[in-house]
């Protein structure tokens, strides 16, 4: 057994020190990036902030919403072939949405079918492959054989919280490698087997492991509000990736409960009992739920929740005297807090 004592920090830890600067108005920020990945070099053009592959967020409406915003939408894994083949054909090509995918045989023969009957000129031009644990050798394998079965694809893998795995995936061919276990508004993982990472050191640490192979990272889990993905992006992420953020909309589906005269729609984690339920005929002897279900206010149009993070974001740029979006981490310095918020009139 080994302790590390060297102190490892969450969103929750810091606050991003403003800096003097020339820029005078937030409009004047471009938060939108450019990349060329690692494995695959078509260039990415947009506003690198991707709705989870959650089946409460990662719907088709979602991925429509967020697109007139120039936003990334990871699918969920649950429509049917012919849905996700009429969805992709119909794709405009600027838009950013990925195919995701289990390492299961059941999913990857799935995907060879969806590919298949998109053909040749497949508009699936980023795929992610996802699993609770990234870290078995399985999993690495089932990343290496994607990449050479479709070289032209974009593929994100995870999740991860630590450099020399981060490595890893990218060498095993990811371009982009998702990082985060246990941050989740939804997850059980840290209570259920006391594993996980705090996010924003996992961040630090994964983006600075992949940014010296030349691949990206995205920073899936955690950001309870508009700050959090301020201080990912300070931190290094290329992307970030939200469940919470983006749940309780019109466009997640889910029927809206009401209960004294208040409107809730129900949100759960892709490994609770409610979606294995759904999805898997319940849960599997062997295994225990590490999700749960909530019951959130219902929030009306994802469009006011966009709107919300790209001017926070722009914001938090202003504060720094980033420019672009892509100067933020360089201009980014954390200071280690004991209190984020005056709650004195409540939490929100
Ligand atoms: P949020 O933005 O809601 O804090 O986190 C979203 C992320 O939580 C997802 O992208 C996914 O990585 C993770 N997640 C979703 N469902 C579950 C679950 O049931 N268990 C765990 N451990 N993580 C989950």
């Amino acid at each position: 057994m080994r302790i590390e004592t060297e102190i490892k920090l969450d969103f929750k830890d810091v606050l991003i020190r403003p800096k003097r600067s020339t820029l005078n108005t937030r409009s004047e920020v471009d938060i939108s990036r450019e990349f060329s990945f690692r494995h695959n070099k078509r260039p990415y053009h947009g506003i690198p902030v991707i709705a989870a592959n959650m089946d409460t967020v990662g719907t088709f409406e979602m991925a429509k919403a967020l697109s007139q915003h120039q936003m990334v939408t990871a699918l969920h894994k649950h429509y049917e072939i012919s849905q996700y083949v009429e969805f992709f054909r119909a794709l405009p090509t600027s838009n950013v949405v990925f195919y995701s995918l289990g390492i299961s045989e059941r999913d990857e023969e799935k995907f060879h079918q969806v590919m298949q009957q998109l053909g040749t000129m497949s508009a699936i031009r980023h795929v992610c492959v996802d699993a609770a644990n990234g870290y078995t050798e399985k999993f690495v394998s089932f990343v290496q054989k994607i990449r050479s079965a479709y070289p032209d694809i974009v593929l994100m893998a995870g999740n991860v919280v630590t450099g020399e795995m981060t490595e890893e995936l990218i060498l095993a061919g990811a371009d982009i490698v998702k990082v985060g276990i246990g941050p989740g508004s939804v997850c059980t993982t840290r209570k259920m087997t006391g594993v996980g990472y705090p996010q924003l050191s996992a961040i630090i640490e994964c983006a600075d492991a992949a940014h010296g192979l030349e691949g990206h990272i995205c920073a899936d889990g955690g950001c309870t509000t508009v700050g959090d993905i301020a201080k990912a992006f300070g931190g290094g992420a290329d992307f970030v990736m939200m469940g919470g953020m983006f749940a309780g909309h019109d466009e997640c589906g889910g029927e809206i409960i009401v209960r004294d005269e208040q409107k809730f729609v129900c949100f759960y984690g892709m490994s609770s009992k409610t979606a294995m339920d759904k999805y898997a005929g319940g849960v599997a002897t062997y295994r225990a739920a590490e999700g749960k279900e909530v019951l959130i206010p219902y929030r009306g149009a994802v469009e006011n929740t966009a709107q919300e993070i790209l001017g926070g974001v722009r914001s938090a740029c202003t504060y720094v005297g980033a420019r672009r979006l892509r100067e933020l981490s360089k201009r980014t310095t954390f200071i280690r807090v004991t209190q984020q918020l005056n709650e004195v009139f409540g939490k929100s």
